[in-house]
């Protein structure tokens, strides 16, 4: 059986890109997936540390609220597992200098900055060891991580060939594009924790108003007709894809149930809010009993290290270690 493995960073807030894209997708099915915190992906930017700690238990709190249940898949943050780091060291040594180098994330994110952090550039191993470790095959991800699962294959590959069969080949697979939710303020590009655009995001802790506000708000195109189509109308199939996205129903079938740009922007933000209520309403129940969160994280890291300590005793026998 495939198991799938999704990965959230605790940096920004959480939004309804990664709700319909990745939350959802994971309480729909929960068998044979891992859901993790990925806290360390977290150091490889500027990072206030108060921030992602008090993120880290956001996000599990949330992704309790939605629907995760650590008794169905494994859920847990990535720092209380150690084999995560152990494993990257071992696969650093299955990696070339220059294919990390070749990221176009690593190109893109340090061109930016003027001091970047060595976890920068190694962060696509550390990508690697999250999966390898628990045997992952299917890693559903947006185009802008296909490279680095893309490495991730290469390297299991390359160590399975050189010091025999030890990791299972991962490989990408795409969410269903009507699940790329775009900003509401600039459709052409996609709703994101990193991006500085409050206005655009629909965080999953927003009130009920905000969420309103934020989508009667929303950017629409040129003309009066609602059509799906989201290359000559990017603004009015978004809203279209996040309607489809919370009612069940297909974009194009929606479309013409509509006149008007406004009585759209009503239904949607009238999906969105009966969406997202019951996560917050669970959100706020569990937030005053951070005490049972934490007990998921517990027992969901030491389910995970049963997993990883056996992987990486495995890894380090075939790379020549001599068993302590
Ligand atoms: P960042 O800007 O920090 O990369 P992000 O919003 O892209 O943040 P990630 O932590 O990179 O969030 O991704 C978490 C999961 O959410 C991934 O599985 C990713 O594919 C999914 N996801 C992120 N943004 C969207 C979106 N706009 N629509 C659908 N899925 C999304
Ligand atoms: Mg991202």
């Amino acid at each position: 059986m495939a198991r799938r493995l999704t990965g959230f960073t605790p940096s920004g807030d959480l939004h309804l890109g990664n709700y319909v894209g990745a939350i959802a997708p994971i309480v729909s099915d929960q068998t044979d997936t891992v859901a993790f915190i990925s806290d360390l992906h977290a150091l490889t930017l500027h990072h206030d540390p108060a921030d992602v700690r008090r993120r880290t238990l956001e996000f599990a709190t949330l992704l309790l609220a939605a629907g995760v249940d650590p008794d169905r898949c494994l859920f847990l943050v990535q720092s209380h597992v150690p084999e995560h780091t152990e494993l990257h060291y071992l696969l650093e040594c299955a990696t070339g200098y220059g294919e990390a180098q070749r990221m176009i994330q690593f190109k893109e994110k340090s061109g930016r900055q003027q001091q970047v952090r060595m976890s920068l550039l190694t962060y696509p191993i550390l990508m690697a060891a999250d999966i390898l470790l628990y045997d992952a095959s299917e890693i559903p991800v947006g185009e802008d991580q296909t490279q680095h699962v893309e490495l991730a294959r290469t390297i299991a590959q390359r160590f399975n060939t050189r010091y025999g069969e030890t990791f299972t080949i991962p490989r990408a697979v795409n969410p269903p594009v009507a699940a790329r939710i775009m900003d509401l303020t600039n459709p052409h590009s996609k709703m994101s924790k990193s991006a500085a655009s409050p206005a655009g995001t629909l965080r999953l802790l927003d009130e009920p108003d905000v969420l309103r506000r934020k989508v009667m708000r929303a950017v629409t195109d040129a003309g009066t007709e609602v059509a799906y189509d989201p290359t000559t109308k990017p603004g009015v199939s978004n809203l279209l894809d996040i309607l489809a996205a919370c009612t069940g129903d297909k974009p194009q079938d929606l479309a013409p149930r509509f006149t008007r740009y406004s009585d759209l922007k009503t239904a949607v933000s009238d999906a969105v809010i009966a969406t997202l209520t019951p996560v917050r309403t669970r959100y706020l129940h569990l937030a005053a009993n951070p005490a049972q969160v934490q007990a998921a994280l517990q027992s969901g890291a030491a389910q995970a290290r049963n997993l990883a300590t056996t992987k990486v005793q495995q890894a380090k026998a075939a790379l020549g270690l001599l068993p302590a």
